[in-house]
């Protein structure tokens, strides 16, 4: 039986590369595809609780496949397609989105975001991007984002993990090869721009190209950059765990509240 892989992006139902890599899935699995009716890029995680969802027919490309539109955002999408009545997918892949999505960009972005909502629900996933915003070459990466997802449903993925794809934009026979990276860093500092509207009032603009402050050879954006595809394992446990042992050293210093209850409960435990 054919693996059963949900398919979503945030880049609307209409995308090229979600059109490319259901075209591309499809040759192997059995795809339900769950995408926004539109352009959802730097939603983020956010989840809609304050209005209905929807999910209406779709056609996606010339593959006969499951295909919906949604109100929703990219993580709506995989809540509908993994809670509803369809049932639980083996595989999330999210994408292909049209720009990178490296370093800290993950936090924004909605094509990470879904497979995110993957991990939380226990589902392996991936999200796949190519590194142009105005990209038009969408094969290698998915024909790669196929060969990938045989290995993942093989091989499986720890719980609340996921991994983070990013293609640099070439032809397949341009890509050097493949790493496994960490998230590198970008900053986005003093790319704000002040105007002021025909009215007087200010206004703020995001602008500029990000500065690379960590941008080595070993991480997301520099594999990229040497024309490498670039596999981050990403995991949802945010937690420092070095800071966490520091600040259980100062553990006093934050002392607050009912601290004499809580001992008095701690010696009746
Ligand atoms: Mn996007």
């Amino acid at each position: 039986m054919k693996a059963r892989i949900l398919v979503t992006n945030d880049d609307g139902i209409h995308s090229p590369g979600l059109r490319a890599l259901v075209e591309e899935l499809a040759k192997d699995f059995e795809l339900l595809v769950i995408a926004p009716e539109r352009q959802q890029s730097a939603a983020g995680h956010s989840i809609t609780l304050h209005k209905p969802l929807r999910m209406d027919p779709a056609r996606v490309g010339e593959a006969d496949v499951k295909a919906f539109q949604s109100n929703g955002t990219p993580a709506d999408c995989i809540v509908l397609g993994t809670l509803s009545e369809f049932g639980k997918p083996d595989m999330v892949v999210s994408g292909i989105n049209a720009g990178a999505n490296l370093g800290e960009e993950i936090f924004y972005s909605g094509t990470v975001s879904a497979a995110m909502e993957a991990a939380i629900q226990e589902i392996p996933a991936f999200s796949i991007s190519v590194d142009s915003y105005d990209a038009t070459i969408y094969e290698p990466a998915a024909e790669f984002a196929r060969h990938l997802a045989h290995i993942i449903l093989e091989t499986g993925l720890p719980s609340g993990t996921f991994l983070n794809v990013n293609v640099p934009h070439l032809p397949k026979e341009k890509i050097v090869g493949v790493a496994i990276t960490r998230l590198g860093r970008r900053s986005y500092r003093n790319q704000l721009q002040k105007r002021t509207d025909p009215r007087g009032r200010p206004y703020y603009w995001f602008s500029g190209a990000p500065q690379e402050v960590d941008s080595g050879p070993d991480t997301d954006i520099g594999a990229v950059k040497a024309g490498k595809i670039s596999i981050t394992p990403v995991q949802l446990d945010a937690t420092n765990y070095a800071l966490l042992e520091q600040l259980r050293g100062l553990e006093e210093k934050f002392a607050f509240g009912q601290m004499e209850a809580a001992e008095h409960g701690g010696s009746e435990g």
